[in-house]
């Protein structure tokens, strides 16, 4: 729906658009990230939040896409689950 601005269920062209896309929650980080990472040591841990997403709602028939965006903050983070499978073809350069 982004790219096309088109909804791929009902063909409406109706959409709304929510950027960035938050958590309704009574704290001060709303958005909605893409991952956390932890930073610091023994005694002084902290989450650092990667990421986050935009939401593209079907006005008619409420078909929903997220997006991810801020993919550059992106770090592998095993403690939290986060790792990066590139299956890219190091062989084959960027034009295929
Ligand atoms: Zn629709």
């Amino acid at each position: 729906m982004k790219n096309s601005a088109r909804c791929p269920k009902c063909e409406s062209r109706r959409l709304w658009i929510v950027e960035p896309f938050r958590v309704p929650d009574d704290t001060n980080w709303p958005a909605l990230p893409v991952a956390t990472r932890l930073v610091g040591g023994a005694f002084l841990t902290q989450v650092v939040r990667m990421g986050g997403f935009d939401l593209y709602v079907c006005a008619d028939c409420g078909f929903s896409e997220l997006w991810a965006r801020g993919l550059e903050e992106m770090q592998a983070s095993p403690e939290t689950g986060v790792t990066l499978r590139d299956t890219t073809d190091p062989e084959q350069g960027p034009f295929r």
